[in-house]
């Protein structure tokens, strides 16, 4: 007799969903990401990667890859701490430390690992941790995990921020202020010269999280806090390497004294196995190609501003973006989840983004153009846009 248990209780949520109209089947690629791919056997033009600069599948990140393969192998067989910290994971380190104009970069499995393991590693009982409120999933669980106390402030606001620096000031030891360089659902650029100039009046840590700002924004694609130039007042920088990096990883850039801490207490390099190769290899090949040149970032913005104008001319709320993410924002979650299938039928994946990734009623689909895109692409999207736009009544 069986001991599986029937799981009812899921089977109501998985109903729940359906009469909600936003359950679905993972959606299948059978091709490299790219502009255009073969979804659900196909093809059609994406507009949902972080693949910002088309790195993904570039042919010197494919050939770094395979190179680092055959120096390195396809795994590396242990946990960084014991004995699965190669070579090449410290070329990554120093080329990404170079590039973040940092003492020190620690390199993790991911973006998610990163939040993760670095702010519990970095707090403890007695301090705070002050997060804004639209911070992404991964802080949240990392800030969970810290035995630190936790507080929101709204949402770029610097007023409400202060309040509860103020407050927690008196209270607390060591007091961390954390928010996304660039936040994911709406492209906003966080007030990072306030937020900084805040912390040091109360001298508190910053830590930012740059994961949609990195091979973005400032120099080179150096990150947000590049971009206000405000290097060696931000204590913890991080960026993931799986948007505009095109390979798969997480780091954080700081000083010294931050990897040397963090190579001796963040659980992820600890208990879970280092970055393969072919990941590390993609990625460092993907720095020297934003050093060498501005090709990609330029392109990247030029086909953002030339979307964006395109969709705001077309009638559709694009709401207040300062990246090249553009949300499109459609409000209740059914008739959001409609237009993205309508889309699809038509040739334009765009996933549609609902409660709870963003808050109840703004639902939205999130076009993330790159700079792989061709113009021509970008013109064939916004025909479809408004075509299913006018037969759904959205503009
Ligand atoms: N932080 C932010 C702001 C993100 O948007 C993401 C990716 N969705 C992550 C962290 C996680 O990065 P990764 O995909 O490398 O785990």
């Amino acid at each position: 007799m069986s001991n599986v248990h029937e799981l009812n209780f899921l089977k109501e949520k998985i109903q729940e969903l359906k009469d909600q109209g936003v359950y679905r089947k993972l959606p299948v690629l059978d091709s490299p990401t790219g502009p255009e791919v073969i979804l659900n056997g196909k093809r059609v033009i994406n507009l949902s990667s972080n693949n910002y600069l088309g790195f993904a599948n570039h042919e010197r990140l494919r050939k770094a890859a395979i190179k680092a393969v055959e120096e390195y192998g396809a795994g590396s067989g242990a946990v960084r701490t014991i004995i699965g910290n190669m070579k090449i994971h410290e070329d990554l380190e120093k080329i990404l430390s170079e590039f973040k104009r940092e003492e020190a970069v620690f390199v993790y499995q991911s973006g998610f690992n990163c939040n993760a393991g670095t702010i519990q590693a970095i707090t403890e009982e007695g301090d705070i941790i002050i997060s804004d409120e639209l911070n992404h999933a991964s802080i949240i669980d990392g800030s969970r995990l810290s035995k630190a106390d936790r507080a929101i402030y709204k949402h770029s606001d610097m007023d409400s921020l202060e309040k509860v620096l103020k407050e927690s000031r008196k209270k607390y030891k060591n007091i961390l202020v954390i928010t996304d360089g660039v936040f994911s659902m709406d492209g906003d650029i966080a007030k990072l010269p306030e937020i900084v100039e805040l912390a040091e009046k109360y001298d508190a840590m910053t830590y930012v999280d740059d994961a949609h700002g990195s091979g973005v924004l400032g120099e080179s694609g150096r990150g947000t806090v590049d971009h206000f130039k405000l290097h060696n007042r931000v204590d913890f920088s991080i960026g993931t390497l799986s948007k505009a990096i095109g390979s798969v990883g997480g780091y954080v850039a700081g000083s010294q004294t931050m990897y040397e801490w963090l190579s001796h207490r963040a659980r992820p390099a600890l208990f879970s196995t280092s970055l393969p190769p072919a990941a590390v290899g993609a990625s460092i090949e993907a720095i020297k190609m934003l050093m060498e040149s501005t090709e990609y970032t330029d392109k990247l913005w030029d086909n953002a501003k030339y979307f964006k104008e395109k969709m705001s001319q077309s009638g559709f709320d694009i709401g207040n973006s300062q990246t090249p993410i553009t949300p499109v924002i459609i409000g209740e979650e059914g008739k959001t989840m409609e237009f993205s299938r309508k889309l699809l039928e038509n040739g334009v994946f765009v996933s549609g983004i609902v409660f709870p990734t963003v808050p109840k009623n703004t639902g939205r689909v999130r076009c993330m153009v790159t700079a792989a895109h061709s113009k021509e692409q970008l013109d064939i999207a916004v025909e479809v846009f408004n075509k299913v736009g006018r037969e759904m009544g959205l503009i």
